[in-house]
């Protein structure tokens, strides 16, 4: 399984939750910050995803989306 995940750079507030949850070490911290002042969360490394959902379940601020997509998809099998 592959995915990839979009933050919502404005509604994050920069917790870390997501970068502690995430498996794959896809995550890390941006050196701008967002509109209220944070150091917000970006997926560095978009190629490791798995899809596996952590970082979206953990956020508390909902502003982390994943998309999921089967190995066999990119074939167009
Ligand atoms: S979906 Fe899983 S692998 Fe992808 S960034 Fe989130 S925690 Fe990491
Ligand atoms: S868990 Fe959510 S609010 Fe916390 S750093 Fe990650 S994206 Fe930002």
């Amino acid at each position: 399984m592959k995915g990839h995940i979009k933050i919502d750079v404005n509604l994050c507030k920069g917790c870390l939750y997501c970068i502690e949850a995430c498996p794959s070490g896809v995550i890390a911290v941006k050196k701008t910050f967002n509109r209220a002042g944070y150091f917000p969360a970006y997926p560095q490394f978009p190629e490791k995803c798995t899809g596996c959902g952590m970082c979206a379940t953990v956020c508390p601020d909902i502003a982390i989306t994943v998309y999921r997509k089967k190995e066999a998809d990119r074939h167009g099998k």
